[in-house]
């Protein structure tokens, strides 16, 4: 029997347990593919450690190669899917040349995006939880906070600096506040001039309690814990907007502030949204077998997706799955083994699954806990939430790493280096001559201007056998067709000696045009130009 091709775009909980399921149990049925953005797997709910710095933030994920040995991973960003021609369209690498997978079966598994669009200057000035990258920059800034806190002799500085605003009480939001909490306790002994009366840590949450999956006696025990710990948690109070220096609540206080964290705002993903799929609450709608309607081949799940858990579902969330990672692994494992029947022409099974419990950890050794039906609350809570998300861990290296994180962090200070690790948006590229800068097909992700030596572009239509040359010199620039999106390169840009470029990212370029509309009319003029010229001269 010639093997279908599976192709799982997203590498989370979901897709992995669905790649997984599939690679052992229809091996000589299907060909897997696990596409990813990343090489690795993020292992969610350590993320709030990683912004502590109680876990090295390499240690919260496992490289995907390594979880998925037998299966094909391929690093790239999904950009399109053509339901039609039963195509996915991924860029992979530096040279962003599009490249067209085909399936015969597809999981969409990729999560869900943060929209913060409905609270003005959220999206601008708000840190977010989501990945690995969130946390890492969490803890970076919370450490800059307090270098210049330390410093400054600015008295209202230095209060916003030591003032920290997590919004969104939910499993993220109670977590990361709990962690930062517990960061800034462990490190204010390094920093001899602030007091630990200084610093104020708020949890702001538009629900009248904390922790809505939880029974109420637990969310009341953890908003207890956290004020024990100095959090302030602020319930039945929105957020309405935010400053680079402050956030406005909907009761109309204002918290001066340099830090915001927003865990709430779960939208769906982008290209999810751009696609032809029905949506409910920004997530696919599915079947009971996680098959998505209206598209042969094609299923979804984890955040994703919105699966039911019922047959006549009402407009109720607890008729469907709940967006966690204990939901995705099992919905993951029953897609793989439907995905399985349906090519033996065997029965599929409707997703069915009762949650085993819930776990919080509420920072400082403490956490809540309900399993089985059974309610655990402080030390021991906490230890079965070490325990559990150990044994959760994928792998045995990831487990033992993440063990040596937790056994140092007993014994060691905490570790408040400030490491920085941002991409820059402007840079000099250097080619030789007859170096290709850009060829027909790939996306062109930014400005290119040229600093010193000559370019020339060629485009050739081989249709209509036109041909056209432009030669590029110093100042002069190409790429501008990128301001409202990006788009694919239509010809072959070479350079004729050797020649240095300034390239300028296309979201940064886009921010910079649009602050000066002398600068986006003479940018719309030139790419109008631009395209004029190369699609009409011979
Ligand atoms: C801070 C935090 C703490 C949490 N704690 C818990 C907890 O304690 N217990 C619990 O059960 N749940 C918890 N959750 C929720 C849980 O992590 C999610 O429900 C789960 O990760 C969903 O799995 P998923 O596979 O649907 O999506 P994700 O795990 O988000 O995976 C989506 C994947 O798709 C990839 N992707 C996205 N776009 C593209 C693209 N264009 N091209 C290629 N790849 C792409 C992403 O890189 C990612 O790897 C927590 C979540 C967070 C953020």
């Amino acid at each position: 029997m010639d093997k279908k091709k599976v192709l799982v775009i997203g590498g989370g909980f979901g897709g992995v347990y669905a790649a997984k399921t599939l690679e052992r149990q229809g091996r000589d049925k299907v060909e897997v593919e696990l596409v990813n953005a990343n090489n690795y797997f993020v292992f969610q709910p350590l993320l709030p450690e990683v912004a502590a710095a109680t876990i090295h933030s390499s240690d919260a994920v496992v490289p995907l190669r390594q979880l998925l040995r037998r299966l094909q991973v391929r690093q790239a960003a999904v950009r399109g899917i053509d339901f039609e021609m039963k195509t996915v369209i991924v860029v992979q690498g530096s040279r962003l040349t599009p490249i067209e997978l085909k399936y015969d079966e597809l999981v969409i598994a990729l999560g869900t995006s943060v929209d913060l669009k409905r609270f003005p200057g959220l999206r601008e000035h708000a840190l977010t939880m989501k990945n690995l990258a969130d946390a890492h920059r969490l803890r970076n800034h919370v450490i800059g906070c307090l270098e210049t806190a330390d410093v400054t002799t600015e008295p209202d500085v230095k209060q916003q600096l030591l003032t920290f605003v997590v919004v969104g009480a939910g499993f993220s939001g109670v977590e990361t506040v709990a962690e930062v909490r517990e960061l800034l306790h462990h490190a204010l002994k390094y920093y001899l001039n602030i007091r630990p009366d200084e610093v104020r840590v708020y949890l702001i949450e538009y629900a009248d309690r904390i922790l809505p999956t939880f029974p109420a006696d637990l969310a009341e025990y953890a908003t207890r814990r956290l004020r024990i710990n100095g959090i302030q948690v602020v319930t039945g109070v929105g957020t309405k907007s935010a400053t680079g220096t402050s956030v406005e609540l909907n009761n109309g206080t204002v918290i001066p502030t340099s830090t915001i964290v927003a865990t709430i705002g779960n939208g769906p993903h982008a290209l999810v949204d751009a696609l032809d799929l029905d949506l409910h609450w920004g997530r696919i709608k599915t079947d009971r077998f996680m098959r998505v309607p209206r598209h042969d081949g094609v299923w979804a799940l984890g955040d994703a997706a919105l699966i039911p858990l019922v047959e006549q579902p009402a407009e109720d969330p607890s008729h469907y799955a709940p967006q966690t990672a204990q939901f995705a692994v099992r919905e993951g494992r029953q897609l793989a083994q439907n995905i399985l029947a349906k090519i033996e022409k065997t029965e599929l099974k409707p997703f069915a699954y009762t949650s085993k419990g819930s776990l919080a950890s509420l920072g400082m050794s403490k956490a809540v806990a309900e399993v089985y039906g059974v309610k655990l609350s402080g030390t021991l809570a906490w230890l079965l939430w070490r325990g559990f998300y150990l044994q959760f861990f994928p792998g045995f290296a990831g487990k033992l790493r993440v063990l040596v994180n937790w056994l140092l962090n007993v014994v060691t200070p905490p570790n408040i280096v400030q490491v920085q690790a941002t991409s820059p948006a402007t840079r000099y590229i250097h080619y030789r001559k007859g170096d290709k800068v850009l060829e027909p097909g790939m996306v062109i992700d930014g400005l290119y201007t040229v600093i010193k030596g000559s370019l020339r572009l060629t485009i050739d239509n081989p249709e209509t056998g036109e041909h056209f040359e432009k030669l590029f010199g110093q100042g002069d620039h190409f790429g501008d067709r990128v301001l409202p999106k990006s788009v694919l390169c239509t010809g072959l840009v070479v350079a004729l000696e050797d020649t240095t470029v300034l390239w300028i990212s296309q979201r940064e370029f886009t921010r910079f045009v649009r602050a000066y509309p002398f600068l986006e009319n003479y940018f719309k003029e030139s790419s109008g130009a631009g395209a004029r010229a190369q699609y009409s001269r011979p």
